[in-house]
């Protein structure tokens, strides 16, 4: 597939019309589409195919409350968008964080009515399986309520390297001390051209997929996700996708496909390319209608913004991610878009949605149908900016955030 396909002999309105009836389209039609389809036309196909598939739930809009925990930002990945991670032997920038601040964190997010943890950081050259499994059977002895949708492919390459143990070992033994659910982590760009010029040191994609379908294959689900803006071609987005798909195909696993863009500051790509709206919101709808395999398609606004995410939820997105208690790992890049309950409750409702904060798995917790029930936020609020910023690396206005 290139992007030199013929134009002359493609019918967009055809494709669009098959793509908006449930038929599956190939990777040549995606490109078509997603490069060539009106956008209005692109994005009333994909939500043809969002409302036919919640029939029943098509009014909702769903988001989730969790915290990121950032464990340590040393890393020996050195990927080049990555304005987050310090070299090991840079002792002024590195840091980690020590077992009783991480459950502290936990406690916090339990308090707060979070429902997830997502662990995230770096790949530290000692943490092997075994920092893991500590870490994830200590949150779970304690919290049994948070779910721990945490790290990707990269880390389970990584961490058995480190134990000289397979990937099929590192995924039982991390499920087996609490790890729920994989967050998709590290696709970053699947193709091999994109992904060498952004993450040289990182897997392969294949492998990325591979290590994936080991651990649906052993019943650990996951999402999915892809940076936007790197540098690749049009093509290379498309491919992405078929990638993700052919995987889908044999093993269900991946629950989610969650694009977002590249964020340009204080990393070694120096911003020298970015998706533009347009081009995010082509791709959230393009997504729709090719992975017909996949069931949540999720609006990404804390690299875009309120108004894109709010858009996405027309495009064919289902769910705007989570409201964060913590982030810091794109924001170090210079996502600068915040959030609360509130607000993601009033974007939702006023893209003519009715919104329903949800579990990891996509339940239902409460659906707020009724404006005089709306959560009374000023509680959370305080007391994220009076405790979640201790020991904090980015943000010393701490509120609640808004992400994937
Ligand atoms: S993106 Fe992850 S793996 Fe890559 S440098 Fe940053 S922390 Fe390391």
């Amino acid at each position: 597939m290139t992007e030199n396909a013929d134009h002359m002999s493609f019918d967009v309105t055809a494709v669009l019309e098959r793509a908006a009836a449930g038929e599956r389209i190939t990777p040549e039609e995606a490109l078509h589409l997603y490069r060539d389809a009106p956008l209005h036309a692109l994005g009333s196909a994909a939500d043809a195919v969002r409302r036919r598939r919640y029939a029943g739930t098509e009014h909702i809009a769903t988001y989730i409350i969790e915290r990121n925990i950032n464990y340590t930002n040393v890393c020996v990945t050195a990927c080049k968008f990555c304005a987050f991670y310090a070299a090991p032997k840079d002792k002024a920038k590195g840091w980690t964080r020590d077992l009783d601040d991480i459950l502290r964190r936990c406690a916090e997010t339990v308090e707060l009515g979070g429902t997830q943890i997502m662990f995230q950081g770096g790949h530290h050259p000692d943490y092997g399986v075994e920092y893991y499994e500590k870490h994830f059977a200590a949150i779970k002895a304690e919290f049994p309520q948070l779910v721990i949708h945490s790290l990707g492919a990269s880390e389970v390459e990584h961490m058995a390297r480190i134990s000289k143990v397979s990937v099929e070992e590192a995924i039982t033994r991390i499920h087996e001390a609490g790890l729920d659910s994989f967050a998709g982590a590290g696709a970053e760009l699947l193709p091999a051209r994109p992904r060498k010029a952004i993450a040289p040191l990182k897997e392969s994609g294949e492998r990325w997929l591979e290590i994936m379908e080991t651990a649906h294959g052993l019943g650990v689900e996951s999402t999915s996700t892809m940076l936007m803006g790197t540098g690749e071609t049009n093509a290379e987005r498309i491919e992405h996708l078929r990638m993700i798909r052919d995987v889908q195909d044999r093993t269900g696993g991946f629950r989610a496909f969650i694009p977002y863009t590249y964020q340009p500051e204080n990393n070694h790509l120096k911003g020298r390319t970015q998706a533009t709206i347009f081009e995010y919101l082509r791709m959230i709808a393009i997504a729709r209608l090719f992975m017909d395999n996949i069931v949540h398609i999720q609006g990404s606004w804390l690299t875009t913004g309120k108004e894109a995410g709010q858009l996405s939820l027309h495009y064919g997105a289902d769910d705007l991610g989570s409201i964060m208690l913590e982030e810091n790992v794109v924001s170090a890049a210079g996502a600068k878009h915040r959030s609360n309950r509130m607000e993601i409750i009033d974007l939702i409702r006023r893209a003519g949605r009715v919104p329903a904060q949800r579990t990891t798995t996509y339940e239902h917790i409460v659906v707020h149908d009724d404006p005089a029930n709306d959560p009374v936020d000023e509680r959370v609020m305080s007391h994220i900016s009076s405790t979640a910023i201790e020991g904090g690396t980015a943000h010393p206005e701490l509120k609640l955030l808004a992400s994937n």
